[in-house]
């Protein structure tokens, strides 16, 4: 099943829910095109885990920590990735092992990399202000 949302602040909003719905250690790939609304999201998950910070997209360091209300969240944002590579470099598979929930931005550029249980959220842009959003579904039957 695919959400739509019609605004910036649904996606939000959508975006809380999943941040009270995921659990310590789960790793979240996001996918789609750049202005789809992926930070958007993940500032909303970042209110729903009780992150106090306001959340950017990290553009040099590739990756943003924040103290959430239970456990750590890690932004992690490949969008500057140029070589996959830098994945090893960057020590993305020890940010998986650790406490706390990964959120990856361009996910795609990593695919082979990604652990088997990762949880994946597609976002396609429909119109400026329209998106669809596709949960996987272990993670869409915990939001009912
Ligand atoms: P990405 O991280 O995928 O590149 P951003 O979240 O940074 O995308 O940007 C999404 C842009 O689209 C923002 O400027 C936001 O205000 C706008 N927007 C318009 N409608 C929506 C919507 N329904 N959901 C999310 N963002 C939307
Ligand atoms: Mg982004």
């Amino acid at each position: 099943m695919v959400i739509e949302t019609k605004n910036r602040g649904q996606t939000h909003k959508l975006g809380k829910k999943i941040g009270g719905a995921l659990k310590d250690g789960e790793i979240v790939a996001f996918y789609g095109p750049l202005g789809a609304g992926k930070t958007t999201l993940i500032q909303g998950i970042a209110e729903g885990f009780g992150v106090k910070d306001y959340v950017t997209s990290p553009t040099f360091t590739l990756i943003n920590e924040y103290q959430g209300k239970a456990f750590p969240l890690y932004h992690i944002d490949l969008y500057r990735l140029e070589d996959i590579n830098e994945i090893d470099d960057l020590g993305i598979d020890e940010y998986f092992l650790k406490d706390g929930v990964c959120l990856i931005e361009w996910a795609e550029k990593m695919e082979e990399s990604l652990p088997k249980d990762v949880i994946k959220i597609k976002i396609k842009y429909i119109s400026e202000d329209e998106r669809h959003i596709w949960l996987s579904s272990e993670l869409q039957a915990r939001l009912k």
